[in-house]
């Protein structure tokens, strides 16, 4: 296998390769002399694409967004793939699916910077805006423990007091926080 790798990069004199689309490497003999390929999602006809998350963000999106109870979705996560804007990213690929205003909004409560599209017949048919909501009801969790909400079962309601950086004024006993504080529900 090793020796065929190393025959096709002979062939092919280049560092780099793409055969269908998908870019192959071809790490030097020094450094094992095989051949790596780029990891890559495949494309979806029709749903959403969210793309540029932060790493560390990735998985906080799938929970707001509840993707982890939809087992009707096809869904495709990557994370820490290479980015050439951020370096590394987290990308979530969801088939026959169309996320909304209030999905984004949702979204942009952890990966500000994330873009979100609509995709139809392999194309970029929509980019949908990221924006804070001003008001945050039921997705986070008031950080003061003897906030009502934490003690009773009183669903969570924040006023967003700043957007950048991020600033959440909780409706009941008035705790501020930060974007490093929220935790969701
Ligand atoms: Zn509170």
């Amino acid at each position: 296998m090793k020796q065929q790798n190393q025959k096709k990069a002979k062939l092919f004199g280049s560092r780099k390769l793409s055969f269908r689309g998908i870019k192959n490497f071809w790490v030097p003999k020094k450094h094992g002399g095989v051949f790596l390929k780029e990891y890559k999602i495949s494309a979806i006809s029709e749903g959403t694409v969210i793309d540029h998350i932060t790493p560390e963000a990735t998985f906080k999106v799938i929970e707001i967004l509840n993707l982890d109870k939809r087992p009707d979705l096809i869904i495709s996560v990557g994370n820490n793939m290479s980015s050439k804007q951020i370096g590394k990213k987290g990308i979530i690929k969801i088939s026959g699916s169309f996320l909304g205003a209030d999905d984004a909004n949702k979204i942009a409560l952890i990966a500000p910077n994330a873009t979100l599209n609509i995709i139809k017949n392999f194309k970029v048919t929509e980019k949908k805006q990221l924006k804070i909501p001003e008001k945050i009801e039921g997705i986070v969790k008031c950080f003061n423990p003897n906030c009502i909400t934490n003690v009773e079962r009183v669903p969570t309601k924040f006023t967003v007091t700043s957007r950048d950086p991020l600033k959440l004024l909780c409706a009941y006993c008035e705790r501020r926080m930060k974007r490093e504080d929220i935790i969701l529900l």
